[in-house]
């Protein structure tokens, strides 16, 4: 299998502005942030979308979603707060092909979304 783009961001195999990694997730700002703050998180194994995980990466979604809230603090983000957003799909908006889940910030956020 090839690797996924957000792979070889993990590996360094190509560059990344990374704010924040460990064993199982790797946090690291969006080349075309759609808000002040943008970064993306996403786990080292490359689950292809949320649809597709499996019981045994319960405890890495739930690592992925505490560190997710650390990571938005780090920046700056929790007293205004912020959005965790995860595309799953064509409907769903996804253009990337590994699991993560988008945080955005530093503006206030519409509802409904796009
Ligand atoms: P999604 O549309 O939910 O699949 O989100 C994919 C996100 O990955 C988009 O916001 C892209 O801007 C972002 N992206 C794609 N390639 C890179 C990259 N090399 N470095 C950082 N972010 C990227």
């Amino acid at each position: 299998m090839n690797k996924t783009i957000f792979e070889k961001i993990a590996s360094k195999e190509i560059p990344a502005d990374i704010v924040y990694e460990d064993d199982l997730v790797v946090a690291f700002r969006d080349v075309r942030p759609v808000a002040p703050v943008h970064i993306l998180i996403t786990p080292r194994k490359a689950v292809p979308r949320i649809a597709e995980a499996l019981p045994e990466d319960h405890a890495m979604l739930g690592h992925l979603l505490i560190k997710a809230a650390e990571v938005a603090a780090k920046v700056g983000l929790e007293k205004d707060g912020y959005r965790l957003v995860i595309n799953n799909g064509p409907d769903g908006g996804e253009s990337v092909p590994h699991l993560h889940c988008h945080i955005l910030g530093g503006r206030q956020m519409m509802w409904p979304p796009g």
